[in-house]
């Protein structure tokens, strides 16, 4: 039968198949097999499944070592296995033709929140007692689209670029400066920190997923080299006591110890290299990147057009889609994607969006001999990343509905002064600095109410991936394949109450 639906596919079109329990992969390793071999070229396979106890490392190992023709498929996977977080996973293979969205949760929830976007089930699992909608692939193909206006060319707008050039879509990706991240996604460095509570609210749910699926995407477009990222840990200090409390409460979960793990003073200060007058989280995927590269990296694609020095002013629709114009130039296209972050208000489109401008500054402190003994990426308040290239970087100062870009002084004293109060060894391994001689970057993030970003469809084919405020570097790449996965009519990648959470119809209400 699946047999069939493969070898039928229609050209762009996309099949999902879910099966309710992932056991030990090999549902979706064979599917994807099957799936390469039958499937017309212009075609690609979703594959959802759950895995309510996911098996460990070596079970897999030892699940597909019976299976010699299965071996390079299930390295491959195993590769993505390192990256799981508790709930949503999302993965790409074979070039992004083949995603698997595996959920490390509650069967009968993750069902519930999905069923209507699967074509097909697999009957081979019915183990685990819960039978989903036995369904024949009913839903009339929505067709990938063919080209598409990305306006932003930040961490959201290439991420949103390059996953809409996987899916062969063909993007210009419109930015109104002459160079890509000029804005908030223009540090020479930003760190990978997952910040979520005990209570897994949504927005916590969010954000693990967005960790899970930032660092297979770094994987796949940008090295670990010390130089564009290094995969260097990352500790986050029981400091201040609102902190300790909340990791206080996090320690009563089970997380897997590749994700986080609590220490102690001690293990902690072995871990930074310097000495820590506090316990906390460890995350041993946490770093830093270099959000440039990341954003050239994502826009290097054969079919993304880069149209720098463009300043999209007019946004309007056509009988085919949307054209998007400036002062006497005009972008057309099928669908179109607003990434400006807060500069997106002066569209009319988004005039009445809460969303607000938050000014922040890091700082670039000198290494000493001793602070290079820095490890690890330390936070508490604010955060400080080992020395690369004799600098660590340090930030970030918040200041709402603030615009200006210019250096201060005031707030490199300020990033000074949160380290001197959570990690005084670094501190006073620092030596003594002048803050108005200090170099660093100023830039503008986007909030809004919530805390959630803005991401989804708007009105029929304009989309917008905002409001990343202080961690794009974890959100821009998840809210890009949701953005994709819903112009491409392809099963989501996040449960259907995320979905919700981040779709700005929730601000429109009110507007
Ligand atoms: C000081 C500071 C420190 C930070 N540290 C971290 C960190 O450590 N980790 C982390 O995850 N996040 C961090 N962030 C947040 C992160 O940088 C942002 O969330 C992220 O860069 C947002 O990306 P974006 O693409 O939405 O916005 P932006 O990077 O601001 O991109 C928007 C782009 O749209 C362009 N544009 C605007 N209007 C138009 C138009 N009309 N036409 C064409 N182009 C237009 C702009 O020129 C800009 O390039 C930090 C932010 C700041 C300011």
């Amino acid at each position: 039968m699946l047999r069939q639906h493969f070898s039928t596919l229609q050209k762009n079109t996309s099949f999902s198949v879910g099966e309710t329990y992932f056991d030990n992969g090999l549902g979706f390793v064979s599917t994807w097999q099957m799936f390469e071999r039958i499937a017309p070229p212009d075609t690609s396979l979703d594959f959802f499944s759950i895995a309510p106890n996911p098996p460990s490392d070596a079970e897999l190992i030892a699940a597909f070592a019976c299976h010699p023709p299965l071996q390079c498929y299930a390295q491959q996977l195993m590769q993505r296995w390192q990256r799981r977080v508790p709930g949503w996973n999302r993965w790409h293979f074979a070039g992004g033709r083949v995603r698997l969205t595996l959920v490390i949760a509650d069967t009968a929830n993750a069902i519930s929140q999905i069923d209507k976007h699967i074509d097909t089930w697999l009957s081979h699992d019915i183990t685990s007692g819960i039978e989903p909608s036995p369904k024949q692939p009913t839903r009339s193909k929505q067709k990938t689209p063919t080209t598409a206006l990305v306006i932003g060319g930040g961490l959201a707008g290439c991420a949103s670029a390059y996953l809409l050039s996987r899916r062969g879509v063909h993007v210009t990706l419109v930015e109104r400066s002459s160079t890509l991240a000029s804005g908030a996604s223009g540090n020479p460095r930003g760190i990978l920190h997952a910040r979520f509570g005990a209570s897994m609210t949504t927005l916590h749910r969010f954000v693990l997923a967005a960790y899970g699926h930032a660092l297979t995407l770094l994987d796949e477009v940008i090295p670990t080299d010390g130089v564009s990222r290094a995969e260097c840990g990352l500790l986050q200090l029981a400091s201040p006591d609102s902190e300790a409390k909340r990791i206080g409460k996090l320690a009563a979960l089970s997380m897997p110890p590749h994700l986080l793990q609590f220490v102690n003073a001690a293990r902690a200060s072995e871990l930074a290299g310097l000495p820590m007058t506090q316990g906390g989280l460890w995350f041993p995927s946490g770093g830093w990147v270099v959000p440039p590269q990341v954003c050239a990296r994502l826009a290097a694609q054969p079919n993304i057009t880069l149209s720098p020095n463009h300043t999209i002013t007019t946004l309007s629709r056509t009988t085919s889609g949307w054209r998007a114009s400036g002062d006497d130039f005009a972008f057309e296209a099928e669908q179109v994607v607003i990434c400006c972050g807060h500069q997106a208000r002066a569209l009319a489109q988004f005039a009445q969006f809460p969303l607000q401008a938050v000014r922040g500054q890091i700082s670039a402190f000198p290494a000493s001999n001793t602070s290079q003994s820095l490890r690890s990426v330390v936070c508490a308040e604010g955060y400080c990343a080992p020395a690369a290239s004799d600098v660590h970087i340090a930030g970030a100062t918040t200041h709402f509905d603030d615009e200006n870009t210019e250096l201060r002084a005031a707030d490199h004293a300020e990033n000074l002064s949160q380290l001197a109060r959570h990690v005084p060894s670094l501190h006073q391994a620092l030596g003594p600095i002048d803050v108005a001689q200090l170099k660093g970057r100023a830039g503008v993030r986007c909030s809004a109410p919530g805390s959630m970003p803005l991401v989804g469809e708007v009105e029929r084919g304009l989309y917008c991936s905002l409001a990343h405020g202080t961690r794009g570097l974890l959100s821009a790449g998840i809210s890009a394949e949701v953005i994709t996965a819903s112009m491409c009519g392809q099963l989501p990648p996040l449960p259907a109450d995320i979905l919700a959470a981040l779709s700005p119809q929730r601000l429109l209400r009110h507007i």
